[in-house]
């Protein structure tokens, strides 16, 4: 078998744990959003968000979509012309969290705890070159699995390296956050950075590929 297709079986045994699990008392009777929807596991690039949403992630199965968040990270990403297949997208919180009024909410340091091993699974299997973080809590989540000292208001749109990776930390792409933190325009120019730092890891990629090539020749 090949290392592919043993990706492809690890993945769907992460896939099948998450589904089943009950760590959470609150999520229970959430489903886990992690499944092939979640994008590419041989992409560069890995999207960590905060939680599905209510509308979005939770009701569609794929990461930021169908609500306005979705729609706003869609805009920003077309923007670097960035596709979903080109990238993995996952949340450091797999299930939605409600208040009792059925709304959103932002998953507790316990919720984002428990879900920490999911997310390191989800990085060492991917292995993504370049990591980007959506808000406070996807940045935090990072520092449960290797620490850093990045902080959004210090570090947003700028690239960093981070456990042998590139990461790039960004401000989350809600309404309430565009309205109150980060401005579209802003948040436009941040994603430069992803860009800048995709070009990066593809110059290093091509760089390695034609050193292996002259060893090989
Ligand atoms: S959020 Fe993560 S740890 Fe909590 S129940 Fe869902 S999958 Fe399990």
């Amino acid at each position: 078998m090949n290392s592919a297709a043993q990706k492809q079986i690890a993945f769907a045994e992460l896939v099948t744990q998450a589904a089943a699990c009950q760590l959470c008392p609150a999520l229970v009777e959430r489903r886990a959003v992690l499944s092939d929807k979640n994008g590419s596991v041989d992409a560069r690039v890995m999207f960590i968000g905060e939680a599905p949403g209510r509308q979005g992630g939770d009701r569609t199965g794929v990461p930021f979509s169908a609500d306005n968040s979705g729609r706003n990270f869609e805009r920003f990403l077309a923007s670097i012309k960035l596709t979903r297949n080109q990238i993995f997208i996952t949340n450091a919180v797999l299930c939605n969290p409600r208040k009792a009024s059925g709304a959103n909410r932002t998953p507790t340091v316990r919720e984002a705890a428990n879900c920490s091993n999911f997310l390191r699974e989800q990085i060492a299997l991917v292995n993504p070159r370049v990591v980007v973080t959506l808000g406070r809590i996807a940045l935090d989540a990072l520092r449960r699995i290797r620490y850093h000292e990045f902080t959004l208001q210090t570090s947003a749109g700028q690239i960093h390296e981070w456990g042998g990776r590139l990461l790039v930390p960004l401000y989350h792409p809600s309404p309430q956050v565009l309205a109150s933190h980060r401005r579209e325009a802003a948040q436009l120019e941040d994603y430069r950075a992803v860009a800048k730092a995709v070009r990066r890891i593809n110059r290093r990629h091509g760089r390695a590929m034609s050193s292996l090539h002259k060893h090989r020749s």
